[in-house]
């Protein structure tokens, strides 16, 4: 495989130039979409750098990649492409990279002494797959049974969307939204479930438009079969919608 110029690289950082795979094992891991850990594999200093400088490297290397491909950036229709697309990896489509933009979760007494299941269903999900770039789309479904106390329910849309604004792998990000959700509601007794179409999947590769990948997380409670069936009933048929 060929390298680019090194000398047109701004970021200073031992790591930048990873280890180059060849184009068949890459290939490979990405058809496998196989994930390696459950925490976003981010570098200690992912946030060295603030957004603008960011947003002008990407714009730069963005640029690079449209060159390369062979578009004409004079063009009207493209020149501001890249611009267009570091703005949105770092502040959209990204941005749950960043601890920062991490959602504040308030929890609430529960008053009421409210302590049945609460499923907030349909979700949208809008990710990315870290493999190859493209969107994931569909649904989540998310429950706890309160331990005392309760969030707004607008932050359960608010904890999906921070996880999924990353490149992420299905598994991982159902895994992340469920380990957010202990934490923040103080119980055990979460179920996450995420009906999500691979756009890496419909578009190219297999080109299977139909197919969508169902993945769940149970903890507590919502492993016992009957606490688990009454949030399959809640839910009903899974179809990932775009
Ligand atoms: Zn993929």
């Amino acid at each position: 495989m060929n390298s680019l110029p090194t000398d047109d690289i701004h970021i200073n950082h031992p790591d930048f130039r990873q280890e180059v795979l060849t184009v068949e094992e890459a290939e490979e891991m990405g058809e496998a979409h196989v994930a390696t850990s459950l925490d976003t594999p981010l570098r200690e200093d992912a946030f060295d750098l603030d957004d603008s400088l960011k947003i002008e490297l990407i714009e730069e290397h963005f640029r690079e990649i449209m060159n390369i491909l062979g578009l004409d950036l004079a063009d009207d229709s493209l020149k501001g492409t890249p611009k267009r697309v570091a703005k949105m990896f770092v502040k959209e489509v990204f941005s749950g990279l960043n601890p920062k933009n991490k959602p504040k979760a308030t929890l609430f007494e529960n008053k009421y002494q409210y302590n049945q299941m609460l499923v907030e269903k349909d979700i949208t999900v809008h990710s990315y797959c870290e493999h190859h770039f493209v969107p994931i789309m569909g649904k989540a479904h998310v429950a706890y049974i309160s331990s005392g106390k309760v969030i707004g329910l607008s932050k359960l849309n608010r904890i999906v969307r921070y996880f999924a604004k990353r490149p992420q792998v299905q598994e991982r990000l159902t895994m992340q939204i469920a380990d957010e959700l202990k934490k923040v509601l103080q119980t055990e007794d979460v179920a996450v479930i995420i009906d999500a179409k691979h756009l890496c999947v419909s578009t190219r590769g297999v080109h299977d438009t139909d197919s969508s990948t169902v993945t769940s997380a149970y903890f507590g409670k919502f492993q016992e079969e009957a606490t688990r069936q009454e949030l399959l009933r809640y839910i009903g048929t899974l179809n990932a919608t775009i």
